[in-house]
């Protein structure tokens, strides 16, 4: 048996177990091994069973008087009683008909479950049994609770990662043994061995930090070699012309602030040096950091190269197309901004294609398309990503890829990610904030609403849609299949078009209609003949509708709190006061979560907050989270994340990754996943 066995070869892992093994990405012992618990129950203790205490249990007992019968509806109970020298106690299973018959009069057992009322005595409900023994491996100790999937549990795991225990013994180090000295790390062959088979909470605790002091260790590692390397690269600069910016914020219909101001200087800083910008500029929903690119484009513009703008969505892009050409028009590059996205007609894309290459075109909003398709940018010379956590780092490097040379690029993002965390995460990015919101800007206000006061609410919203303002009703993600969430859309959209709102004009947007009839209604919410529209999350970034004014999230208990947040900044656009109304689902209560959103209108602090109660992947999106591999790490312990940077320092000046295998390979798609160039 070595790491690269298949786990078919394992004992109890038949075709069927292989199969299920294989749909939770489980292939070989390694992957085996790298499937780390989601959760751990503590059976450690044995207590006697006259002192037992409602919660989960262990005894060691010996069984007798098991019987089994089925009950109302085809449900099977099996109980018995167990015993030890202090007293008795009931063992109730349900719907495990095998129980019975498996259990021998005599033998001691460890018995491991929850201790609880069931018809008005305790017993332990559905225990786990195993011959009492020294190494027990589903009772008696603190057991790993793993993702599981139909058909396969986590003893099945459990009994198949026994088998491989000598392998994990053997395990290599990845880390030079300074640093495990030096930040008092546990070893990784220790490490690993307790997580699935920890012998004591303190010991989990340690192999937790070991591991996740890895996982971040790594990732600024990578991050620290790929800003060296950008550092090495030359891009042209792009002089900085007074008169540009002058003209630029001369013809706005509005006023910078200061936070904006600011933070075009520091692009404009970046643009004048032969080392290609890598920046990314944060800024909460309705911040302003559109006008902010744009500003950084014009002096590109001026220098007469290109700029090219990729929006996470059709529907974005052809709202920033628009809203581009008109910032820039009064300087006389109205007719070079060009859209360029999956859904216009082959003619169409043939065209903006041609205007592309003969650089007519110079400022190029789009999607996906923009690096899908061939288009011939030898001119680019600043790359814009909008909502940049959206993008695959793949797409990213096409598009880079496409100038021929390293441009500059601008990264902005709504995604409050806490200052530290960036610093950590996307070390190779330089960062600005824009820290403060247009003044006239009035604070959305926020209400949950109980399932109970449903019609009220209704009602309400029904009332503001008669002074003219509209309405957004949105609905949760009901799975991770994006079918499922257009259903839903679907049956929330028929009940309200035909019921509450039926004298209202009603319209329904969601991922799975075509992209032609997604921009039909938008543009008639835009045009305002769409009085309320309900929508999947589809609508969660960027869309700019100032009439638009309430917000109505159907099941809110659904959302994510920086999700809501994102959400209700599509209402606060304009001077019109904006509303988001929470409403729950039957049942729901309101939660601790909800109530922050209710509370603060602050983007960072909810990030902050979503980040202790549910980990990175709330805020990076679960496929970034992956691919960065942190599983293990808090990401609030900051004296972790320091050590960790101070580690991948010391490492860069005196390590040679060369002799370090694992974590060489680590590096390097950690390089891929994070490099931004
Ligand atoms: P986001 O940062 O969410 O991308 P946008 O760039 O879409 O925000 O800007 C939101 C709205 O605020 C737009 O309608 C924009 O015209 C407006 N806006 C931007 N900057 C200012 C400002 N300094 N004063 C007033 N309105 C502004
Ligand atoms: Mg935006």
């Amino acid at each position: 048996m070595t790491l690269d066995s298949p786990v078919r070869e394992l004992r109890g892992v038949g075709d069927a177990v292989a199969k299920k093994l294989a749909q939770l990405g489980i292939k070989t012992v390694a992957d085996l091994i790298d499937y780390y618990p989601r959760r751990y129950d503590d059976f450690s203790q044995l207590t006697p069973i006259v002192k037992l205490k409602p919660g989960p249990v262990t005894i060691q007992a010996t069984v007798k008087q098991a019987t089994g019968r089925y009950v109302r509806r085809g449900m099977h109970i099996t109980e018995a009683v167990a015993s030890d020298e202090t007293s008795s106690v009931r063992l109730i299973w349900f719907n495990q008909p095998y129980r019975a018959a498996a259990l021998k009069k005599e033998q001691q057992y460890y018995i491991s479950g929850n201790f609880e009322l069931s018809r008005q005595r305790f017993a332990i409900m559905n225990p786990s049994v195993e011959l009492a023994s020294e190494f027990p491996l589903n009772t008696a100790r603190i057991i790993p609770i793993y993702k599981e999937t139909k058909g396969l549990t986590s003893r099945q795991i459990r009994a198949a990662l026994a088998q491989v225990q000598p392998l994990i013994e053997t395990t290599h180090e990845s880390l030079p043994s300074w640093m495990l000295e030096k930040y008092h790390l546990m070893n990784l062959a220790e490490a690993m061995l307790a997580i699935h088979f920890p012998e004591s909470s303190q010991q989990l605790v340690d192999a937790r930090r070991r591991l996740g002091f890895e996982e971040v260790f790594s990732i600024i590692l990578a991050s620290l070699m790929n800003k060296r390397e950008i550092a090495s690269e030359h891009a042209p600069p792009v002089k900085f012309d007074e008169k540009v910016a002058k003209d630029f914020v001369k013809h706005l219909p509005f006023k910078l602030t200061d936070a904006q101001r600011k933070v075009v200087w520091q692009i404009y800083q970046d643009l004048e040096k032969t080392q290609p910008m890598n920046r990314l500029v944060e800024g909460d929903v309705g911040a302003g950091k559109t006008v902010v690119a744009a500003m950084a484009a014009v002096m590109v513009l001026n220098a007469d190269k290109q700029v090219a703008l990729m929006a996470p969505t059709e529907l974005l892009a052809r709202q920033h197309a628009n809203t581009i050409q008109s910032i820039v028009k009064p300087l006389g590059y109205g007719d070079e901004v060009g859209l360029l996205v999956g859904s216009m007609t082959k003619a169409q894309k043939e065209k903006a294609r041609g205007a592309i290459k003969q650089g007519k075109l110079r400022f190029i909003v789009g999607t996906h398309a923009l690096i899908q398709e061939s288009v011939d940018m030898h001119e680019l010379e600043l790359i814009v990503i909008d909502e940049q956590h959206r993008f695959g780092v793949e797409q990213r490097k096409t598009l880079q890829a496409k100038a021929g040379h390293m441009p500059h690029v601008l990264h902005l993002t709504a995604t409050p990610i806490p200052r530290s965390l960036a610093l950590t995460l996307y070390g190779e990015l330089d960062i600005s904030i824009l820290d403060a919101k247009p003044a006239e800007r009035l604070p959305i206000k926020t209400e949950i609403i109980p399932a109970t006061s449903k019609t009220k609410l209704y009602a309400a919203v029904d009332q503001q849609i008669e002074t003219g303002r509209q309405a957004f009703v949105v609905c949760p993600l009901v799975s991770e299949s994006a079918v499922l969430e257009a259903e839903s859309a679907e049956k929330v959209y028929d009940r309200l078009s035909k019921h509450e709102f039926k004298h209202r004009r009603v319209g329904l947007l969601h991922g799975q209609l075509k992209a032609d009839e997604k921009q039909k209604t938008m543009q008639a919410f835009v045009d305002g003949e769409i009085d309320l529209l309900v929508a999947t999350t589809v609508i969660e970034v960027g869309v700019d509708v100032p009439n638009a004014t309430i917000m109505l999230l159907e099941n809110a208990e659904r959302f994510g709190l920086s999700q809501i947040h994102q959400l209700r900044g599509r209402v606060g656009r304009s001077h019109y006061q904006g509303y988001c109304y929470l409403l729950l689902g039957d049942k729901a209560p309101a939660s601790r979560r909800l109530e922050a959103v209710e509370r603060t209108n602050d983007g960072f602090k909810l990030a902050e907050l979503d980040l202790t109660l549910r980990g990175p992947g709330a805020i990076y999106g679960t496929m970034q989270h992956g691919q960065l591999d942190l599983r293990l790490v808090q990401l609030s312990d900051t004296r972790l994340l320091a050590d960790a940077r101070e580690a991948a320092e010391a490492f860069l000046e005196r390590d040679n990754l060369l002799q370090y295998k694992q974590l060489g390979h680590r590096i390097k798609h950690l390089r891929a996943v994070t490099n931004l160039n």
